[in-house]
């Protein structure tokens, strides 16, 4: 696997290898790399030529500083899982790299996507993610670009990102690896003690609460019955919301043919975890 650093290095290399190669995968990441992260190089790898992973704690999309300081790092592990995955490159840049010119930010219109539920709670996270990943698209032009539904909401963010920027990299998105008792992955998941990693499932357990009552209950009640179990193992509610799966606007009544997603965004002492089900397609 080559570790590249700096932009140029890696527009050159990828140039240089494109001709032997027809498609080019990115799996863009912040590291604390688990299974997660695998299965988006595994996806990649299987449908491109040459695949790509990044490593980058993007400060542009911290709102919280102490988040920002409090986000595991573990370079040399990652490298070595990476390796063993069999990623072709490894993009290390640093923050001078990727924002070489700080006075020179960019707004993305993101329209409602960046008021709503993760942009409510974290103002300046979605330009921040599109930042970096602008950046990503124009150094590694990739084919496509592989993304975890995990991040539901950052995923639709990209998308439109996409068609902003004109550009032809399609989206790939990968369905949410869990742990054996539902928790979703997450590199967040690393602070949690081993009381709260107990409680922690709660989340996955208030998804299928949800995805169960909405056979029979309204979405109020069912939202209801979620909240009641994430207080009962502690956790701070920023939203548990039933939305429309493409726009993710709230919907009360799930008896549309259009796709639904249930949506919970929550904190245990600080660690704020989110995850997400699919109510139907
Ligand atoms: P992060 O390093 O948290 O920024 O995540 C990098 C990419 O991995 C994003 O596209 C995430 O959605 C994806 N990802 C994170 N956790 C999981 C998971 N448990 N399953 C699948 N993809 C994930």
């Amino acid at each position: 696997m080559l570790i590249i650093k700096r932009p140029g290095d890696l527009s050159k290399t990828i140039s240089e290898r494109i001709f032997h190669a027809k498609t080019i995968g990115l799996v863009p990441t912040m590291g604390a790399l688990h299974q997660g992260h695998l299965s988006l190089l595994d996806e990649c790898k299987s449908h491109c030529d040459i695949a790509v992973a990044s490593i980058f704690v993007n400060p542009a999309q911290f709102n919280n500083r102490e988040d920002f300081k409090k986000y595991p790092v573990s370079v040399e592990t990652d490298i070595y899982k990476l390796e063993r995955q069999g990623c072709d490159i490894l993009f290390l840049p640093d923050v001078q790299d990727m924002y070489p010119d700080p006075s020179k930010t960019q707004h993305f219109d993101l329209a409602h996507l960046e008021i709503i539920l993760e942009g409510k709670y974290r103002p300046g996270h979605f330009q921040g993610v599109c930042s970096a990943v602008k950046k990503l698209l124009e150094v590694i032009t990739p084919t496509s670009l592989y993304m975890g539904q995990k991040d539901y909401q950052q995923c639709l963010v990209i998308k439109k990102l996409v068609l902003l920027l004109k550009s032809n990299t399609q989206i790939v998105i990968c369905k949410t690896v869990r742990e054996t008792d539902g928790l979703a992955m997450s590199s967040r998941n690393l602070r949690l003690t081993e009381k709260e990693r107990k409680k922690a499932p709660a989340l996955y357990h208030a998804l299928n609460i949800i995805k169960k009552g909405l056979n029979h209950d309204n979405v109020a009640d069912v939202r209801k019955q979620a909240c009641s179990i994430l207080r009962s193992a502690d956790f701070n509610i920023d939203y548990v919301e039933v939305a429309d799966g493409n726009t993710l606007m709230p919907v009360e009544n799930i008896k549309t043919p259009n796709k639904i997603v249930a949506l919970i965004a929550a904190s245990i002492n600080n660690i704020r975890l989110i995850d997400n089900l699919i109510i139907h397609e």
